[in-house]
């Protein structure tokens, strides 16, 4: 069976402890292959590597850098179906999907922050004869710990703008799908990244602990679910590390008595079954007029029936892949089951699925359910799979206020073709990513991120430099110095 190393300084680098961990294709339930856990031999290489990366990759200017990244997205794209594959195994999302999204993205990110490398610059000002200047300095080593939905995008986004920025990066991706980081750092080590800058480390939270109490690492980058973010940020502020947190978020999705109805249909479709409702910023809460309801749930029902193919996920026919995991599985079909224990009326799905074309992977059939209320478990709660919630509404300030009656502020929609009500209710809503008349689109020029307990700080935007550097202040004395001494 095949045996994945860390990779450490432009290489694999073998674990002294030969502990490994194995890793499951979804689709399936077969063990596909092995990876080395990052032992204290690892660690400890993996931290003097980056330093070693960070004082070269730091002393290049912006323009060097942006050469080598450019490299590396270049090469993201030649080997785009080859990357896309990997990611259909390690979560069984569909390539349908995969080939034209996760590459994709994730490349463009670092074409973004590539472009954007030889403009990171600081201000000078004249003071009375004296003047000051500031420098945007990197920060030295961060560490970026990955979740497993989009594993190659993730570790894109969050390496883009750090090394953007001149910065060393030691990246964790889930142990659930470790390949891509992999196959990332390869490809960087390829372009002429220095050795060191971007290393790979492999294994669960032990590993990222190490990562988060760590006092050589001066920032982390993390996305997962909110129990664990609150962990990472207790652990970062040992040694005060700044950190970006992407977190889960259980998001409204609004739908006007105006809207276009086939579009809102796609977007409630798209917002809870695209990556089979593995989605951060799904729309799992589908607040739907009074009036347009009874026409907006034939459509729904009619086009889940038609049109969603669950199967092998490497068909290119197929549109609806597996769970990550079988515990993933199960605690998705008890969700389902507290929502008809708490009376949500079940309108399609609610179980498990055995497709022909892969009858041992874990699906979970596209689930809708009428009848909830704001208070029920299903409504509150993250599920993070194929689970839709259909509210009714009739004022707009009630469905505002029920909207924004959640701990999570990642992500909402409206559909409204009404501009004035699209843009009114979209300010009061209580979300770091916002859409009107769309739903899911994250290009690489949009700062992504959440209010609430969904994050702190912004992945992808220009804003996103600012996480990534500090300013230095140098104050340059011109007249003679005066002192009362
Ligand atoms: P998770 O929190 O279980 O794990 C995320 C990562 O943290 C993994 O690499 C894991 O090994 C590591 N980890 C676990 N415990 C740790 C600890 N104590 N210290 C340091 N690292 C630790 O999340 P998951 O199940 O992999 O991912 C699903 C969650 O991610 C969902 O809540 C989803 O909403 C969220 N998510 C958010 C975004 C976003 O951009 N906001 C994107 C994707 C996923």
């Amino acid at each position: 069976m095949q045996r994945y190393k860390n990779y450490v300084h432009g290489q694999p680098l073998s674990n002294q402890s030969g502990e490994v961990f194995e890793v499951i294709n979804p689709a399936t339930a077969e063990v596909i292959y092995q990876v080395e856990v990052a032992d204290e031999f690892i660690q400890n290489a993996a931290i003097q590597s980056a330093k070693q990366g960070f004082a070269k990759w730091s002393a290049m200017s912006g323009m060097e850098r942006q050469r080598v990244l450019n490299k590396a997205v270049q090469l993201l794209r030649e080997h785009n179906d080859e990357l896309a594959k990997i990611e259909v195994l390690d979560t069984g999302k569909p390539w349908q999907e995969a080939s034209v999204v996760d590459v994709v993205t994730g490349a463009d990110s670092i074409e973004f922050f590539a472009g954007l490398a030889p403009s990171i610059e600081g201000t000078q000002q004249d003071l009375a004869g004296d003047f000051y200047y500031t420098r945007k300095e990197p920060l030295g080593i961060c560490a970026g710990i990955g979740a497993w939905n989009y594993p190659l995008q993730i570790a894109c986004w969050k390496s883009a703008p750090a090394l953007a920025c001149g910065n060393a990066m030691i990246f964790k991706p889930s142990e659930e799908t470790p390949l891509g980081a992999i196959k990332l750092a390869e490809i960087f080590t390829q372009a002429g990244l220095p050795d060191g800058v971007f290393n790979v480390v492999q294994g669960d939270a032990n590993v990222g602990q190490w990562l988060t109490h760590n006092p050589e690492i001066a920032k982390v980058s993390f996305t997962g679910e909110v129990s664990t973010g609150k962990k990472v940020m207790q652990a970062s502020a040992s040694s005060l590390k700044s950190v970006t947190m992407e977190l889960g978020g259980k998001s409204p999705l609004i739908i006007f008595d105006d809207a276009d109805i086939e579009q809102a249909v796609s977007a409630a479709m798209l917002g809870n079954f695209y990556t089979q409702g593995e989605i951060c910023t799904n729309a799992t809460r589908v607040f739907v007029h009074q009036d347009v309801y009874p026409v907006f749930v034939k459509r729904l029902l009619e086009r889940i029936e038609n049109n969603i193919i669950a199967g092998d996920p490497m068909d290119p026919k197929v549109n609806f892949g597996a769970l990550i995991s079988k515990k993933h599985h199960q605690l998705v079909l008890d969700y389902i089951r507290s929502g008809l224990e708490e009376g949500a009326s079940l309108l399609t799905g609610g179980e498990a699925i055995q497709p022909h074309s892969a009858p041992h992977g874990y699906f979970v059939a596209p689930t809708v359910f009428a009848d909830c209320r704001d208070q029920m478990k299903i409504v509150r709660e993250e599920i993070f799979g194929p689970v839709m919630c259909l509210l009714t509404f009739s004022d707009e300030q009630e469905v505002i206020e029920r909207a924004n009656n959640t701990d999570y502020g990642l992500a909402a929609g409206v559909f409204t073709q009404n501009i004035q009500t699209a843009h009114r209710v979209i300010h009061q809503l209580q979300a770091g990513i916002c859409w009107i008349n769309a739903y899911g689109a994250s290009p690489a020029e949009m700062p992504v991120g959440g209010y609430k307990l969904s994050g702190i700080g912004r992945e992808n935007g220009m804003e996103t430099l600012q996480a990534y550097t500090q300013t230095k202040s140098v104050y340059v004395g011109l007249n003679p110095l005066e002192s009362p001494f």
